[in-house]
């Protein structure tokens, strides 16, 4: 008789495509599902009867800021118990790695780490220290295009890169790319890449399309009352550069840009319909998190400080009381307390639900796991679109969601074998309740396991059960 690990029974089967659930049997071995169907010709060493749960591919979180968390914290809590099996770093233009020796990290860098953090001069450096100190989740890099600024051009952050400085850039993107990153990402809305030029972002994107299935992922120049031209211009950048564009954290920022998902959207319905391939990740809440910086903060109906470095005592406070406390204008508040992150109450309920439910939308938490009171996305992202917005405001069907965490995400980031409950594809698995999954995590309360994941598989190995880490480390780095 054949054998294999481990046999799930009667659970109800979701594959990550997108079709309907079915009732399957569902055998691995080592780090592959071997079978699906009818099991019982095969010899398992345990068989799991997973009757009233779902079985789902493990989610793929495809916005994060992980790079430094899957070393600090390598069980990685925040994410294996959402069901989260894979992450993708490097997200919003800064990425760890490549970044050699620096001084002083300009805003959003801390959001990663601190400067002495920054020890990753190659890719292959981090990528090999990772492979020797294995998280609990797989994690696959993008570039980051102001880490690369920061490498190259770190006194002359306020200008677009002149001739030597790209040439380097595209150096070391090209660098990156061959030991392993998947892409590269933007974020031309902060201070390190607000001077470059749609130019210099073409010239260096260009550099994806000598490799395969490499992509553009961008955080936009605007997401307030320019989103549109923001739109414009990351479409240009893909249809220039010939390359896959993702939009991340699509949101319409600020009471007066509320509703014109609907335009930002009809740009991408008409730039698919011409077969460019775009698409976009967003996460389930109206409320957005970064550092805290006077140019965020006109588009927020609320600000809440989450971390202030010489101010402690603020943390958890909202701005406008501080403002009152210290007599003083917001800007000057935001200098006082500077380093300081923020969460920005700004975006409207409908925008986010017809953003959610769009074909081309992936679920991505944009979590931020180094600060003190994190948004409550950190650790709650994926059984809320499954609790909140699958089962209460039947938003979308099960498949469908769970599609938008696993199968499309794996397909637009070119993450072979991941994503789909298939034979010869990784067995991470997620096995939930769909009756009880829900996030707890709340603005006051960020750091809350959630309810209704029941196990978690990462290539074949149970590393989260019954709301505890088993201790078992068995991500991979990820390539394409
Ligand atoms: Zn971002």
């Amino acid at each position: 008789m054949a054998s294999c690990d481990l046999i799930f029974t009667g659970a109800r089967v979701i594959d990550g495509s997108g079709s309907e659930s079915r009732f399957i049997d569902v055998a691995i071995d080592r780090d592959r599902i071997t079978a699906l169907g009818d099991c019982r010709h095969l010899q398992a060493d345990t068989i799991i009867d997973a009757s009233g749960l779902t079985l789902a591919p493990g989610f793929i979180d495809c916005h994060t800021h992980d790079d430094l968390a899957v070393f600090k914290s390598p069980d990685i809590p925040f994410k294996i118990s959402q069901g989260v099996t894979t992450v993708i770093a490097g997200n919003c233009g800064i990425s760890l790695a490549p970044v050699a020796a620096v001084k002083e990290l300009p805003p959003p860098f801390p959001l990663l780490g601190e400067a002495a953090e920054f020890c990753f001069p190659s890719v292959k450096i981090y990528r090999n220290a990772l492979e020797k100190a294995p998280a609990a989740v797989n994690l696959a890099l993008l570039v980051g295009h102001s880490s690369l600024r920061l490498d190259c051009m770190a006194e002359r952050l306020d200008q677009n890169a002149d001739q030597n400085a790209l040439q380097q850039m595209q150096a070391n993107l090209r660098l990156a790319l061959e030991q392993g990153c998947i892409g590269l990402s933007t974020g031309l809305d902060y201070p390190p890449a607000q001077a470059a030029s749609t130019e210099e972002v073409v010239q260096l994107a260009g550099v994806l399309r000598e490799f395969t299935s490499a992509l553009y992922v961008t955080h936009m120049r605007d997401e307030g009352d320019h989103v549109t031209e923001a739109v414009e211009e990351t479409l240009g950048i893909g249809s220039r550069a010939k390359v896959p564009v993702i939009i991340s954290h699509h949101k319409c920022a600020g009471s007066r840009n509320y509703g014109r998902s609907r335009e930002t959207l009809a740009m991408i319905d008409r730039a698919r319909a011409e077969h460019q391939p775009v698409s976009f990740d967003v996460y389930p809440y109206t409320a957005s998190s970064t550092s805290l910086l006077p140019q965020f903060i006109r588009d927020a109906e609320a600000v809440l400080v989450a971390e202030s470095m010489p101010h402690p005592e603020c943390n958890g406070k909202m701005l406008d009381q501080i403002c009152n406390n210290w007599d003083c204008t917001a800007e000057e508040a935001c200098n006082r307390l500077y380093p300081a992150a923020a969460i920005y109450f700004q975006m409207d309920e409908d925008d986010l639900e017809r953003i959610m439910t769009h074909p081309a939308a992936m679920i991505g938490s944009d979590g931020i796991a180094s600060m003190q009171t994190p948004h409550p996305r950190l650790w709650g992202t994926f059984p809320r679109v499954l609790g909140r917005y699958v089962r209460e405001k039947k938003l979308f069907e099960l498949e469908t969601a769970v599609h938008k965490m696993t199968g499309l995400t794996a397909s637009r980031f070119g993450l072979r074998n991941r994503g789909s409950i298939a034979v010869g594809s990784f067995a991470d698995l997620v096995l939930f309740d769909p009756e009880v999954i829900t996030d707890r995590a709340s603005f006051e309360n960020p750091a809350q396991i959630s309810d209704g994941i029941v196990s978690v598989w990462v290539n074949g190995k149970l590393s989260w059960h019954d709301k505890t880490s088993t201790g078992i480390r068995n991500g991979v780095f990820l390539t394409h």
